[in-house]
C-alpha cells in the first residue's frame, strides 16, 4: 500500500515537545488522572498503573478499585486518594459505582480505566456509562485490557446494527491477543501485518490505537500511520508491563497531550526506559515495577 508511515524516533519526539507545566502552577494544573480498575486477584495492576500516570508528570492521582482491596491499595501508594467501589460476584464493579465516581468527572484530566479488571461484560457496561459524562465534561480517556470490550458489549438498549464508535477519540492499547479478540480476526494475521487492522479500527472506533509487539503502531481515525522500533527489548514481554504503559500514556494525556501525542511519547518512553533497566540489571528479569523508575529522567533527556 502507499500508506505512509512516520517513526517514533529520537528526531519525532524532539519535534513534538510535550506540554510543559508553569513552574507557578499547582497540582491540579500539572494534570489529575483517575485510574479505575484492580480486582481482587490483580490489585497490583492499578498500582503498577497509577505510579506510571505520576513517573509521567501528572500531578494529582485519584484510584478507584475494589471496596475489598481500597485499603490495601491506599497503603501501598501513599500518593492516592483511593475510591472503594462496590463489588460483585465475579470480580466486576456495580454499576452503582459511578455515583461515587461522578463527583469526579468534571474535576480529572484524564482517566484510565482496564489494568488488573477481569469480568469484561461488567466492565464494558461501566465504560458505556462513564462515556457520556466524560465527553461532557471533555476529559481524556485511555482503554486497556478488558476496558477494551466496549467495542463487544453493548448496553441493554442498544439500537439493533448500530456500530459502537466512541464520540471523540479515546486511545486503546491493544496487543495482538487483544486486537484479535476485539476484530475477530486471526492473532497470527494481526502479528503479521498490524497496520492495516491498526488503521481500520482506529478509522471505524474513532480511537488512537497504540497496537503492541516488538513493534509497536500507533494509528489515528484521521489515518496517521505511526511506528515505534528499535528501541525496547524482550524483558518488556513481562507482566504488568502493558499496565505500565497505559498509566504512562494517562499520565501524558492529563499533562495536556493530546491523545497521539500522548500514545506515541507513551510507548517511546516504555520502550527506552527497558532499555535502560537491561543495560543496567540485565535484560531478562527486571520488573514491570521498575520500568516507571526510569521515565523522569528519559523525560528530560528526550525533551
Ligand atoms: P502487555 O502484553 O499488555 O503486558 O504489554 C506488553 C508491553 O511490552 C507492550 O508495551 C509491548 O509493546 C512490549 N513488548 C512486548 N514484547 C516485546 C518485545 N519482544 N520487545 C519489545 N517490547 C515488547
Ligand atoms: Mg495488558
Amino acid at each position: 500500500s502507499n500508506q505512509t508511515v512516520h517513526d517514533v524516533d529520537a528526531a519525532c519526539l524532539a519535534a513534538w515537545p510535550l506540554p510543559q507545566p508553569e513552574a507557578e502552577g499547582d497540582k491540579e494544573l500539572r494534570g489529575h488522572v483517575l485510574v479505575l480498575g484492580g480486582s481482587r486477584e490483580m490489585p497490583g495492576a492499578i498500582i503498577l498503573a497509577a505510579t506510571a500516570a505520576l513517573r509521567a508528570g501528572a500531578g494529582k492521582l485519584t484510584i478507584a478499585t475494589g471496596a475489598s482491596v481500597a485499603q490495601l491499595v491506599a497503603l501501598a501508594m501513599p500518593e492516592a486518594r483511593v475510591i472503594g467501589l462496590t463489588e460483585n460476584d465475579t470480580d466486576g464493579f456495580h454499576l452503582d459505582a459511578l455515583s461515587s465516581l461522578d463527583p469526579l468527572t468534571d474535576k480529572v484530566d484524564a482517566v484510565l480505566v482496564g489494568p488488573g479488571m477481569r469480568d469484561a461484560p461488567c466492565t464494558a457496561r461501566l465504560v458505556h456509562a462513564l462515556l457520556p459524562r466524560l465527553d461532557e465534561a471533555g476529559v481524556g480517556l485511555v482503554l486497556d485490557a478488558c476496558a477494551m470490550d466496549v467495542m463487544l458489549h453493548m448496553p441493554h438498549d442498544w439500537p439493533e446494527g448500530k456500530p459502537m464508535r466512541f464520540a471523540r477519540p479515546v486511545i486503546m492499547t491493544p496487543h495482538c491477543g487483544e486486537m484479535a479478540h476485539l476484530t475477530g480476526l486471526e492473532k497470527e494475521c494481526i502479528v503479521g501485518q498490524p497496520d492495516a487492522p491498526a488503521l481500520q479500527a482506529a478509522r471505524d472506533w474513532n480511537a488512537v490505537i497504540a497496537l503492541k509487539g516488538a513493534r509497536t503502531v500507533i494509528a489515528t481515525p484521521d489515518g496517521t500511520l505511526w511506528q515505534h522500533e528499535g528501541a525496547g527489548n524482550i524483558g518488556l514481554a513481562i507482566s504488568g508491563s502493558g499496565d505500565v504503559l497505559a498509566g504512562i500514556i494517562a499520565g501524558l494525556l492529563a499533562r495536556g497531550a493530546a491523545p497521539e501525542q500522548a500514545a506515541c511519547w507513551g510507548v517511546a518512553l516504555h520502550a527506552r526506559a527497558g532499555d535502560r533497566l537491561a543495560e543496567r540489571l540485565g535484560t531478562l528479569g527486571y520488573l514491570a515495577r521498575e520500568i516507571s523508575m526510569e521515565v523522569p529522567a528519559l523525560l528530560e533527556e528526550i525533551a
